[in-house]
């Protein structure tokens, strides 16, 4: 899989060369590119951004380098283009899964108070959104999107690490998770978990997280 993320920040995509993406990124399962738009533009003075029309606060990134840069980058529209954004569709397991599927990813990362929209029409991005709040660039959101959905290539997560016993499987919360020592503090682990019971371990956990998910996530359990 090959995900493109252009970015006006290239600096800020570290995380994604740690731990388990790391691993993902140096085995070659998945190939992340960081691309820095500003290096697209046609303004002598490398500028991206420029004040609204209409008036109002804050700049507005310029189309012609974001424009230049998707077409530069996937010329044979092969990829699909994902714009970060808070007006997007609402990211989630099925639609982590449904990236995961993909070939090739493209992902704009907007900042500032967001993106020409002839751009976004032009090179026919889709908008995803990680959640009803507003970040000041799309570059944590980009990276949240691309962890998110690269649990689920295959190869990604060890065997010991798997995708489909987590929060929002099945549409339920985790149960607690233990390990040792078995007394910490005075606290000791549920007596069932050592039982070596392993039908009464799973009654144990679908009944933890039923309570948990019924407490903290009635709208999941109504799902
Ligand atoms: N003016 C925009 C609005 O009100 O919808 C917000 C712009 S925001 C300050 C700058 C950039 O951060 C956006 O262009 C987008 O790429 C990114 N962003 C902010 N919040 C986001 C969210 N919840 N999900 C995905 N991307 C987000």
């Amino acid at each position: 899989m090959k995900i493109d993320i252009l970015t006006l920040f290239p600096d800020m995509f570290a995380p994604l060369y740690q731990s388990i993406i790391g691993r993902a990124t140096s085995s070659g399962i998945a190939e992340i590119n960081t691309v820095d738009i500003r290096k697209y533009t046609l303004d002598k003075h490398g500028k991206c951004d420029d004040v609204p029309y209409g008036g109002g606060a804050g700049m507005v990134m310029t189309p012609q380098p974001i424009v230049d840069c998707v077409n530069a980058v996937d010329p044979e529209s092969k990829a699909r283009r994902i714009y970060m954004s808070p007006k997007g569709k609402m990211l989630s397991v099925p639609l982590a899964k449904e990236l995961a599927k993909e070939d090739n990813l493209l992902i704009l990362c907007g900042h500032y108070e967001g993106v020409d929209q002839r751009a976004l029409d032009i090179c026919g991005f889709e908008e995803i959104s990680i959640g009803d709040y507003v970040l000041t660039g799309g570059e944590l959101a980009a990276m949240v999107t691309v962890d998110a959905l690269l649990r689920f290539v295959p190869g990604v997560l060890g065997s010991e690490e798997s995708a489909f016993d987590e929060s929002f499987s099945d549409n339920m919360l985790e149960y607690p998770q233990y390990t040792r020592p078995f007394e910490f503090m005075g606290r000791e682990v549920p007596d069932v978990l050592i039982s070596g019971h392993h039908a009464k371990i799973d009654e144990w956990r679908r009944e933890q997280a039923k309570a948990l998910t019924e407490a903290r996530r009635p709208d999941l359990m109504k799902k």
